[in-house]
């Protein structure tokens, strides 16, 4: 569904299938040209370690300075971390489409800035 203007607008994030390649993060950078030390989105390291195997998660984490790239999406684009995401983990959109989409995806998470 497409924003009107009203609705909440948040990012669907299905971390099951990051590959942890930096790409959203450096796709955000570039967008708003931040400083060294700023991000708009960081990629959190959770990987988990058993006796027998080790689990490697990515969860890319939008940060307070996420504008949902208000620039980009008022003229009709992706945010870019959307448009550069090879693996397809970011969903932009409405948050009463997203969050019942989040429900049916394990491994998934609803970001929704201030
Ligand atoms: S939506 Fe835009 S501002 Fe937010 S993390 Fe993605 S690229 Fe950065
Ligand atoms: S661009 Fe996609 S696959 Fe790469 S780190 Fe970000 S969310 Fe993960």
């Amino acid at each position: 569904m497409a924003g009107n203007g009203r609705s909440k607008m948040g990012l669907l994030i299905h971390y099951e299938y990051c590959t942890g390649c930096h790409a959203c993060e450096v796709a955000c950078k570039q967008e708003h040209g931040y400083p060294a030390g700023a991000w708009g989105i960081m990629l959190q390291d959770c990987t988990r370690q058993s006796l027998d195997k080790v689990q490697v998660d990515f969860l890319p984490f939008p940060t307070d300075l996420c504008d949902l790239c208000a620039r980009r999406t008022a003229a009709g684009e992706k945010p870019a971390c959307v448009k550069h995401c090879m693996a397809g983990c970011m969903t932009y959109g409405e948050l009463e489409d997203l969050l019942p989409l989040m429900e049916s995806m394990p491994r998934s998470v609803v970001f929704a800035p201030r």
